[in-house]
């Protein structure tokens, strides 16, 4: 038996609503609250968790298993993203959606929302077999996956997630991504006039580019990048500048590799400090998000290829080296993968999506709805 084939037109209308409503991150409540005034028509239970998170619930249909699944993606927006006027051009199904070039599109990751919402309306309507599925929709995705990090542990309650937020056509599975070391080097050297007394200072400014110069940057090796980002410091050009700090990231699918990327740093920076008399520093680092890599032979992931393939969507295992809401998921317990949204050349101006692939992300969802209702996983 064929899926029912979700309406592009109801897609296309959803999206293009959702994208006017501005949502950046920490400023959802408008985009959350006409979320849950669709699902609430829909006869969905939903609530809004501390974290502005929201939740909906929906019963399983035609299916023996007591396994839950969720989809997710997030409702904020990269600016910027104020006054969004999204425009359709072409034809038929190689319609494509723009910004007016003065803010992002936000089909990162409105693009997502719009089919796994017409899905569950047709699952619903047409009383099509499913298991018990959650919707968890969150905030602050893009400010390092804060919406996420407030989740309840009820809420990751589930067996296996879906999480729509990856460029790329239908068909993308992310099933490896990194961790994320947030680093941060306070250098602290002497003031004093720099013409009058200059061999009296000790220059924040020259320790901290001799640090830099000896860092390992860019990408280390397959497996781990690292990037100086933010370099401040000083006073005016007659001073002998007395801070400078620096500010960076490491990512790495590898947390050995990361490890030994921060006992480099440690090591350059003792080493300077003892060829340099009266500078100092601080090294302090933290994780925003840790790595995680699905088995593919795992039933959760096997269940996703059967869906792709059951509407004709060529399954594409492959990894990321960004974080998403799923690395907190995997960290949490809950199994999951993130999936391609269709989006193009998210966080620019030149953001875009195709009519057509939004409408094949809402065959594919309504495929994972049946697929997974077969069995447990
Ligand atoms: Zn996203």
């Amino acid at each position: 038996m064929g899926v029912i084939s979700p309406d592009s037109e109801t897609i296309l209308n959803t999206f293009l609503t959702m994208v006017k409503i501005d949502s950046p991150s920490g400023g959802e409540e408008a985009m959350c609250a006409w979320l849950q005034s669709q699902v609430n028509n829909l006869g969905l239970s939903s609530t809004i968790d501390s974290g502005g998170n929201l939740i909906v619930e929906i019963p399983a249909n035609q299916c023996t298993h007591g396994s839950t699944l969720v989809f997710s993606g997030h409702m904020d927006v990269v600016p910027p993203c104020h006054g969004i006027k999204p425009s359709v051009s072409g034809e038929g199904d190689e319609r494509l959606v723009v910004s007016d070039n003065t803010t992002v599109l936000g089909a990162d990751d409105k693009a997502a929302l719009a089919p796994i919402l017409e899905a569950i309306r047709l699952s619903i309507q047409h009383n099509l077999p499913r298991p018990k599925t959650r919707l968890i929709f969150t905030t602050r995705e893009e400010t390092f996956l804060g919406g996420a990090k407030d989740l309840t542990d009820k809420t990751l309650d589930a067996d296996f997630a879906v999480t729509f937020d990856h460029t790329g056509r239908q068909g993308t599975i992310i099933q490896r991504a990194p961790s994320y070391v947030e680093f941060n080097i306070e250098c602290r050297g002497k003031s004093v006039h720099a013409g009058i007394m200059p061999e009296k200072g000790v220059n924040a400014i020259v320790f901290a580019s001799k640090v830099i110069d000896r860092m390992n940057l860019g990408r280390i090796n397959e497996e781990t990048t690292a990037n100086i980002g933010f370099i401040t410091g000083g006073k005016g050009t007659n001073v002998v500048p007395d801070l400078a700090t620096i500010r960076g990231e490491l990512r790495s699918h590898s947390e050995e590799m990361l490890n030994q990327q921060l006992a480099s740093i440690q090591r350059i920076l003792d080493d300077e400090k003892a060829n340099m008399p009266g500078v100092d520093y601080n090294f302090n680092h933290h994780y925003e998000f840790h790595r995680y890599d699905i088995d593919p032979a795992s039933l959760g992931v096997r269940r996703v290829m059967e869906s792709a393939e059951r509407v004709q969507i060529e399954p594409r295992l492959t990894k990321t080296n960004g974080g998403s809401d799923n690395n907190v998921f995997m960290r949490r317990g809950l199994k999951g993968i993130v999936m391609g949204a269709s989006f193009m050349e998210p966080h620019s101006l030149r953001e875009r999506v195709l009519v057509s692939e939004m409408n094949r992300c809402g065959q594919f969802v309504s495929s994972l709805l049946e697929c997974f209702a077969r069995e447990p996983f």
